[in-house]
């Protein structure tokens, strides 16, 4: 736990964290809401949010950050497993080209570490459970070479889709008049192929591939570096964790903020006339030159706005579902698993949990295996009695990975549909046709009100990396203006 406090390995849980956001003022930091008048107010402490009230900070602009939860971190959240050691519930993983998550945790003193990725991963397809290296699961012809041909479409037209402006995609009408499902059936014949795609959805995006738009579904695919960088743990997406949790980030960016920072503040009103911003939370009401609103689509539209805002950005809030997701996490003593030659991970056709990775902290000690129960199956087990669930998530693990699997110390459960400030996750997607007629108001002020939050990056949306990066977008827009 190298050069995390005691209280900031405790900080994870809600209400615990308030205590270290609150309090910790640097030398220059004000209590910036005196008076409660201040250049920017910037709504939501994710990774966004805290990226631009930082950057403003620094430029001389006075700033307040308004959190509806009691703690920040948004969609990061680490929980204590005791003994200084953490785990996350929510985001965790960062790899190459992550360029902005890790140079503000670098700023922060927040390291990484690698995931374990030694040794086999388990498959279990048509009732078999079988090992295997590599990053493909092996199927039996003439399922592999099926996968092939569709994995080599997909990858060959995620390349097509611009980042700024996906519906200016050659044959973009056609890709966002499409799922992603029916992309499927079209081009694959064989329940292995398809079996892959699936698993593969789920594990990007936390939903079904009938749920996305395959524009959509390309333009997060070339985001975060493809198809392979994206479902890849060594060398992609998934290499390296945060010492400490990837909440520390943003409880330190928070400390650092000091006082600027006010949680148990949900913000319910903006009124935007062309004079100055007011916004009304919770805990007061501030005025603003401009406001930046970093949180989900989907949240965002939740505001009452005043004057209400332009129809397409309405409309678009109201197309912005987020994906279904509850991480499963069992505490052991030690990752049994990694004795026996395997590395945590699996992949697996039978509900409720379709892959597996070794979540353990850097010293492998406890041993934590991670399980995602992602889309549908998140969908009916959000209904089932706790009893079912852990009996369901139990069994599957025990079918993955034997019977020491069956009797963990601990089963932690998180489940973001029900989190009322998140609302599901990883983040928002599109469904067929939104991003042809309604992408623009993504990201596109309106007046005096600017747009962040992960959901509205070019790069690495959906992830830690693209919160920051929308975070410093934000910034830069705002400033020319103040
Ligand atoms: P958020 O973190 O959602 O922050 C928005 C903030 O606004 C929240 O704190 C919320 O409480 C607050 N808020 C909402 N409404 C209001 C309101 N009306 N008034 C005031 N405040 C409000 N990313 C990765 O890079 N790697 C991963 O491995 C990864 N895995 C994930 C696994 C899970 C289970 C989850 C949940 C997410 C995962 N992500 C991952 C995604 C990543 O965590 C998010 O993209 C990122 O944290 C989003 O940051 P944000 O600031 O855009 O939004």
């Amino acid at each position: 736990m190298s050069g995390v406090s005691r209280r900031e390995a405790l900080a994870g849980a809600a209400g615990a964290t308030a205590a270290v956001l609150a309090p910790a003022a640097t030398a220059q930091a004000r209590p910036a809401h005196a008076g409660h008048r201040v250049d920017v107010v910037v709504i939501g402490a994710g990774l966004a949010g805290l990226t631009a009230a930082t950057d403003l900070v620094h430029a001389g602009h006075s700033v307040v950050v308004l959190e509806a939860r009691d703690r920040g971190g948004g969609r990061t959240l680490n929980r204590s497993l005791g003994g200084g050691h953490v785990i996350e519930v929510g985001g965790e993983w960062v790899g190459p080209g992550q360029d902005r998550i890790l140079a503000r945790a670098r700023q922060h003193g927040v390291g990484t570490f690698k995931t374990y990725t030694r040794g086999q991963q388990v498959l279990e397809f048509e009732g078999r459970v079988s090992r295997f290296s590599g990053l493909i699961p092996p199927l039996p012809e003439p399922d592999a070479g099926d996968f092939n041909q569709l994995l080599g479409k997909i990858l060959s037209l995620e390349g097509t889709v611009p980042l700024a402006k996906p519906w200016t995609a050659p044959n973009a009408a056609t890709l966002d008049a499409q799922t992603l499902e029916t992309f499927k059936l079209a081009n694959s014949s064989t329940r292995g192929a398809r079996f892959l795609l699936d698993l593969a959805t789920k594990a990007v995006f936390a939903a079904e591939p009938r749920d996305l738009s395959l524009l959509h579904a390309l333009f997060y695919l070339r985001s975060g570096g493809g198809i392979i960088n994206l479902t890849s743990t060594a060398g992609g997406a998934q290499d390296s964790r945060f010492v400490g949790g990837s909440q520390l980030v943003s409880i330190r960016m928070a400390r650092a903020l000091g006082r600027r920072v006010v949680l148990s503040a949900p913000v319910r009103r903006i009124l935007h006339p062309r004079s100055g911003v007011t916004v009304i939370s919770d805990a007061g009401t501030w005025r603003a030159r401009r406001v930046i609103v970093a949180i989900a689509p989907t949240l965002a539209g939740r505001i009452d706005y005043e004057p209400g805002l332009p129809a397409a950005r309405d409309q678009l809030t109201q197309r912005v579902p987020h994906g279904s997701l509850i991480k499963f996490e069992a505490v052991y003593p030690k990752p049994f698993w990694r004795a026996e030659g395997l590395n945590g991970s699996s992949y697996g056709e039978a509900p409720p949990v379709h892959f597996t990775f070794d979540n353990s902290p850097p010293g492998g000690r406890p041993g934590v295996l991670l399980g995602f129960v992602a889309g549908s199956e998140a969908r009916r087990l959000t209904n089932a009695p706790a009893a079912v669930r852990r009996r369901s998530v139990l069994g599957a693990f025990t079918r993955l990975f034997g019977s020491a699997a069956a009797h963990p110390r601990q089963l932690i459960e998180h489940n973001w549909s029900e989190e009322i400030w998140t609302r599901g996750c990883y983040a928002g997607y599109l469904g067929p046709g939104v991003w042809s007629d309604f992408g623009a108001a993504l990201r596109t002020p309106v007046g005096r009100v600017h747009w962040a939050g992960t959901e509205t990056a070019e790069v690495f949306t959906g992830y830690m990396d693209g919160a920051v990066r929308s975070g410093e977008r934000a910034a830069r827009e705002v400033r020319p203006a103040l």
